[in-house]
């Protein structure tokens, strides 16, 4: 077997991310021969038995891991978590508009589609700190009236995360998981729907987890003329497979998550696993006599997936960017938004990386402080 692991970087990518290396392994090894079929999984229709298979088997995973009843529906979609933006509120949302927090920039597209559609009301804004923390469930009221609440459970950029199921006061709650999903354990059924694009977390780009209660569906606004692609009801009634799904795309998130749930242990494991590698980062930031200064202070809103900090100047932290590169460790540029770093740490990213990480960084502030 050809297998150059011994050449992969610490991968900090905001992502697409770094992936089980045993998932990895183990597409390369069917790629040219799925076992039984003679061809590979990408050469396969996806009205056959093995994608059929290998579909039902990615949702069965999900369905236990996030322990979800025939109360929800389970969709592999396209478009990322972008097209999302769009299709809620497209799909529900009425004349009373809907509630959206504004967490950071991708709270923030995801209510520019929605205005598209029609009224947003925004209970807690972010905005005046950059985004650098997150409300209390006090901070916020949801309007009874609203079609759904919108909330994004870990904002990427600037990096501040849920440690909760927030609040949404009885009205449906419309979740955008993309950057933590599956990182934790989640109580699905406080959420009427959550979506995640698959490349940060769970696989490859090209594919979007849907999964949506039957009551919120049952909610739909019927409409003849929102294109066939955009409605649920497509995409629901024809079990993802209305027309090709992103065979490839879903078979690596079902290796992702066979990887999830027999080498980690599931989610209170992964989640334990996440937080000792986030741990080991922030008292590194926080231990750095002001050398690192993280962009959230609130220790409770801290992100355990994407971690953020500026050094002094814009000069070392390009500095430390290149320097980081050249020492195998690649991805660490802040988003421009925000600026300084940014070490996103998703749940394939190994232990190991964030202890070359925080050794890198006592000695480059030694050198430079
Ligand atoms: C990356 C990201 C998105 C956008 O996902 P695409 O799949 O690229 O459309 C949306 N929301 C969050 C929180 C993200 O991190």
């Amino acid at each position: 077997m050809t297998c150059e692991c011994e050449k992969r970087v610490f991968n900090f990518s905001a992502g697409p991310a770094v992936l089980p290396v045993s998932a990895l392994q183990e597409a390369q090894r069917d790629l040219v021969c799925y076992p039984g079929a003679g061809a590979s999984i990408m050469e396969l229709s996806h009205r056959g038995k093995v994608v059929d298979g290998i579909v039902k088997e990615a949702e069965a995973r999900l369905r236990r891991l996030l322990n979800l009843g025939d109360d929800y529906h389970v969709l592999f979609l396209q478009g990322g978590a972008t097209t999302q933006f769009s299709m809620i509120p497209m799909n529900f949302l009425g004349e009373n508009g809907a509630d959206y927090l504004e967490e950071g920039t991708w709270s923030k597209k995801a209510m520019t589609e929605a205005r598209r559609v029609g009224k947003v009301v925004v209970p807690w804004s972010g905005k005046e700190g950059n985004y650098n923390r997150l409300p209390a469930d006090s901070d916020y009221k949801v309007r009874p009236e609203a079609s759904y609440f919108h909330v994004t459970s870990n904002e990427t950029i600037h990096g501040v995360e849920f440690h909760r199921e927030p609040e949404a006061y009885g009205v449906p709650m419309v979740c955008d998981a993309s950057s933590d999903f599956l990182s934790r354990p989640m109580d699905a059924h406080k959420y009427a729907l959550i979506y995640a694009g698959a490349q940060k977390n769970i696989g490859p780009a090209g594919v979007t987890v849907v999964i949506l209660s039957d009551a919120l569906y049952q909610k739909r606004i019927e409409d003849e003329k929102r294109p066939i692609m955009l409605d649920y009801k497509t995409h629901v009634e024809n079990k993802s497979l209305y027309n090709t799904c992103p065979v490839f795309s879903i078979y690596m998130v079902g290796l992702v998550l066979k990887w999830l749930e027999e080498e980690i242990g599931g989610l209170e494991k992964i989640y334990q696993l996440n937080k000792k590698k986030a741990e080991l980062l922030y008292s590194a930031i926080d231990n750095s006599n002001g050398f690192c200064a993280p962009h959230v202070s609130n220790h409770v809103d801290r992100s355990l997936m994407n971690v953020t900090w500026r050094l002094p100047s814009e000069e070392l932290e390009k500095k430390f960017v290149q320097e980081a590169e050249a020492l195998g460790m690649i991805g660490l540029k802040g988003h421009r938004s925000v600026g300084g770093l940014r070490a996103s740490i998703y749940n394939a990213f190994p232990y190991e990386g964030v202890e070359r990480l925080v050794e890198f960084m006592a000695d480059f502030q030694r050198r430079h402080a």
